[in-house]
C-alpha cells in the first residue's frame, strides 16, 4: 500500500511519516497543493492524507480538481478546521473522511485502514457491497442473485455510494455525480431517487441500507442484524 501524506509542517511530516511508516506503508510526501496535484498525477496512491491550509494553496480545491479529473482513490483530510460547517465542506469537496487537529496517532491509522477496506478502485467492472452486487458492463444490479428492478439512475445513485460504502456522501456530490452535462439534477430529485432505490433494496432483502445523514448526505450501510 503506497500513501501521499500531503502536509506543509515540517514537524508534522515527521511524526506521521514516522507513525505511518512503522505501520508498514510506502509513504511519500509533499508539502504544496502543486506538489500534491502533480505526485497524484505520476504515481498510483492507494490513498492520499491531505492537509488543507497549504502555502501555495487550499486542499479542498485540489481534492476537488482531483475528482473532477476522475481520481478515485480514498481521501482523508486532516485539518484544524474542525467545524461542523468546515467538515460538510470537506466531505463536499470529494473527501470521504475527515480528521480534526489534534488526533490520536492510533485514530489516524484505524482511519486509513478503514478507507483502503473501501472498494475505492472504480476500474472493476463489478462491485460487491454486502449481498449488493453491480455490474456496469451489463448495466444490471442485483442482490442475493435476484435482479434489482432499477432504472439507470438509480443504478448511478447506488454504484455512486457503493465505491463509498461505509462513509457519508455529500448530497451535493451525488447531485454531481449524477448531472448530465447540461442537465442539472435537483436536490429533490436526488431524495426521490435514494427513496425508490431504498424501496427496492428493503424488497429484495437486501442486507445493506441507504441511511439518510441529516443536512450532509447518504450512506449505504450494512443492515443491523
Ligand atoms: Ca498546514
Amino acid at each position: 500500500m503506497r500513501l501521499l501524506l500531503v502536509e506543509d509542517s515540517d514537524r508534522l511530516q515527521e511524526l506521521l511519516g514516522e507513525t505511518l511508516r512503522q505501520a508498514g506503508y510506502g509513504l511519500d510526501v509533499v508539502g504544496t497543493v502543486a506538489g500534491m496535484l502533480e505526485s497524484a498525477a505520476t504515481v498510483s496512491y492507494d490513498l492520499l492524507i491531505v492537509d488543507l491550509g497549504l502555502p501555495d494553496g487550499d486542499g479542498l480545491d485540489a481534492i476537488n480538481a482531483l475528482r473532477t479529473q476522475g481520481f478515485v482513490k480514498p481521501i482523508l483530510i486532516i485539518t484544524a478546521r474542525g467545524s461542523v460547517h468546515e467538515r460538510i465542506s470537506g466531505l463536499d469537496s470529494g473527501a470521504d473522511d475527515y480528521l480534526p487537529k489534534p488526533f490520536n496517532h492510533g485514530e489516524l491509522l484505524a482511519r486509513v485502514r478503514a478507507l483502503l477496506r473501501r472498494p475505492g478502485d472504480l476500474s472493476g467492472p463489478v462491485l460487491r457491497v454486502g449481498s449488493v452486487m453491480v455490474d456496469e458492463a451489463a448495466a444490471e444490479a442485483h442482490s442475493g442473485g435476484k435482479l434489482l428492478d432499477l432504472r439507470l439512475s438509480e443504478r448511478r445513485l447506488l454504484l455512486v455510494l457503493m465505491r463509498r460504502a461505509g462513509a457519508v456522501v455529500a448530497k451535493a456530490s451525488i447531485e454531481s455525480a449524477l448531472s448530465e452535462q447540461g442537465r442539472e439534477l435537483s436536490s429533490n430529485a436526488v431524495e426521490a431517487l435514494v427513496s425508490r432505490t431504498r424501496k427496492v433494496l428493503v424488497e429484495s432483502g437486501a442486507d445493506v441500507s441507504i441511511e439518510t445523514v441529516r443536512g450532509v448526505g447518504y450512506a449505504l450501510k450494512p443492515m443491523p442484524k
